[in-house]
């Protein structure tokens, strides 16, 4: 079953949904008359998109909006019951999706999944590499164990997903009626100012923007975009993960704020995405609206 706030994100991504395709035709037909011509969408029909963390939090919201969005997608994460539950709201929706049962951390899992999602939908067209976990504490108060599980997701897992997936997005480029594939790695705030308690955390993030920025440079030829989304302070279930302390300190500093919703990160990779191919958004940094950090 999705956790109730998920029902609630879905019932807003569509209300999203239909109040940008309302108030984009109307603000195209008025910035024609001002002599503007509107920047062109593209639409995600005929492609295919495979989102890593599928099953809560940013990666299950991108998913259903890119979906929506006319994508194919492909949703990748170990709970299989959550991923179904998003393949399921897809579905309603009219969409299609497959769901993959798949520990990126483990090094033969990743490879194999991209395999599994070639055979069914013969693309991939865009891949939002989104899974990953934040655990903080004292460089002296932490476990080993934990920075090892960050770098073994956030930057081994990454690696491997992309390594697996880059022929296939190179190909979609070439034969894509938009002309263009997109890769979109979420980062953080973390990968752009490193704080006490959040180095190894950091460290993952701040790596994952280099190999953004070398990977962009490479495959401009080649015609894959490549985007980072950088967010701050979102509800999700990120903060479940930490040691009991850490939890009840992250969870008071956002206590006095208006956190991001998942829907409000998916938004931003929909906008990266579906931008006309002449265009390439490379970084997107989105924080809460009174977050200070
Ligand atoms: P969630 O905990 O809701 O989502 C994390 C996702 O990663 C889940 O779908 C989880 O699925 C998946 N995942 C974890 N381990 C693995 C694994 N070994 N193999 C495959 N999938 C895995 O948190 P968020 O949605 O917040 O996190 C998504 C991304 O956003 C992360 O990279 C995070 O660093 C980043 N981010 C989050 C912020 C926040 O404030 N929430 C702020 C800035 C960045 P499962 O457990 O089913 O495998």
């Amino acid at each position: 079953m999705p956790y109730p706030n998920e029902v609630a994100a879905l019932d807003a991504l569509s209300e999203w949904v239909s109040h940008r395709v309302r108030h984009g035709g109307a603000d195209g037909e008025r910035l024609s008359t001002m002599g503007v011509t509107p920047t062109r969408h593209t639409t995600l029909t005929g492609t295919v998109a495979l989102v890593t963390g599928a099953s809560s939090g940013i990666g299950a919201a991108t998913a259903s909006i890119l979906s929506h969005f006319g994508a194919d997608v492909v949703l990748v994460a170990r709970r299989k019951d959550r991923l179904d539950a998003v393949a399921a709201g897809v579905e309603a929706g009219g969409g299609s999706a497959l769901a993959l049962e798949c520990d990126i951390a483990d090094t033969g899992e990743a490879p194999a999944a991209v395999d599994k999602a070639v055979a069914q939908f013969g693309r991939v067209d865009t891949l939002v590499n989104n899974a990953g976990i934040m655990l903080l504490g004292s460089a002296l108060d932490s476990p080993l164990e934990e920075w090892e599980r960050m770098v073994a997701l956030n930057v081994l897992g990454t690696l491997r997903v992309t390594h697996a997936r880059l022929p296939h997005l190179v190909r979609a480029a070439e034969d894509s009626p938009r002309g263009v594939a997109d890769l979109v790695m979420i980062s953080s705030t973390a990968g752009r100012v490193a704080r006490p308690g959040a180095g190894a955390y950091a460290l993952t993030k701040f790596g994952i923007a280099a190999f953004a920025e070398s990977l962009r440079q490479e495959l401009i030829a080649r015609r894959v975009r490549v985007s980072i989304v950088e967010p701050g302070t979102v509800d999700t279930e990120l903060v479940t993960h930490l040691r009991d302390d850490m939890r009840e300190a992250a969870r008071s500093q956002v206590a006095s704020i208006e956190q991001l919703q998942p829907e409000d990160v998916a938004d931003e990779v929909a906008h990266i995405v579906t931008r006309d191919r002449r265009v390439a958004v490379n970084e997107i940094l989105v924080r809460a609206g009174k977050q200070t950090w």
